[in-house]
């Protein structure tokens, strides 16, 4: 049985937690890649049981592991909500094959919602291992406050040369500040924000929905397959 002890927990955006886990030496994953996590008791009753599938947020050289979930209703969400440091889940994996691809090719990153976790462990990873690939973030969101890393992709963006972070925000009154995107994320958006998009491989992350969509807008622009990797947070 592999398990993995909690280390803490934090509101991130509304309605989104973020648990942080010790990481133990064999648990050996790449950027990208996901866990399937088992509570250690269902507090509240729930028709899918104890276990749900999460994207690692943290990168495998930060010294800890990430999850971070929308909240909903779901008694297995209604559990994680109380869950204490020290709590221990029973988990399979790592395990997923939606990662980021060497140098030199440039990436474009469409993030919708909390689909934003793997990007947030690539991007980690990217600064970390030095790797030097041109890296265009679009994520959208209702409003700042609902967008989880907000801050931090901000900051990466202050740091890191190589990487461009265009958050679009769908949900704002007309009068709000907001100075940046307003638009819905589409392929359409994408290839008029980001000059290197003729060559780019373009990753798409979100709820299924989302994703299939954006994969046949891509298609429809005449991006062929080949530069389009996708992970759908089935669930949502
Ligand atoms: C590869 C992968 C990575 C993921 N990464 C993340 C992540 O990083 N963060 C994150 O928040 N989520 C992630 N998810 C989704 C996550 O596993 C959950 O499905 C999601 O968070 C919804 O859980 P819930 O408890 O809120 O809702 P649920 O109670 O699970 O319900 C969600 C939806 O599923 C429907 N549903 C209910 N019961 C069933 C059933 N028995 N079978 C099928 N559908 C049912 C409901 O009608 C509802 O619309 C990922 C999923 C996958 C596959």
């Amino acid at each position: 049985m592999k398990l993995l002890t909690c280390t803490g927990k934090r509101m991130i955006a509304e309605g989104t937690l973020e648990l942080s886990f010790q990481k133990p030496a064999e648990f050996v994953f790449e950027a990208g890649q996901n866990i399937n996590l088992k509570v250690p008791e269902l507090l509240y009753e729930d028709a899918r049981g104890p276990r749900r599938t999460f994207t690692v947020a943290s990168a495998p050289e930060e010294p800890e592991l990430y999850i971070a979930t929308r909240l909903s209703d779901s008694g297995y969400k209604r559990t994680l909500l109380e869950i204490e440091p020290g709590a221990v889940f029973e988990y399979l994996g790592p395990q997923g094959s939606f990662l980021l691809e060497a140098f030199p090719h440039s990436a474009i990153f469409l993030a919708g919602g909390i689909g934003i976790t793997p990007f947030r462990s690539m991007l980690a990873h990217a600064v970390a291992a030095g790797l030097r690939n041109t890296i265009y973030l679009l994520y959208g969101n209702a409003r700042p406050e609902t967008s989880a890393y907000h801050e931090w992709f901000l900051a990466q963006e202050k740091e890191a040369d190589f990487f461009h972070y265009l958050p679009t925000m769908t949900d704002l009154p007309d009068d709000h500040p907001w100075p940046g995107e307003r638009r819905w994320l589409s392929a359409g958006l994408a290839l008029e924000r980001v000059p290197e998009a003729g060559e780019a491989i373009f990753y798409l992350c979100g709820p299924p929905k989302m994703v299939e969509a954006l994969d046949a807008q891509l298609h429809e622009k005449e991006v062929p397959a080949q530069r389009i990797r996708s992970e759908s947070l089935w669930g949502y």
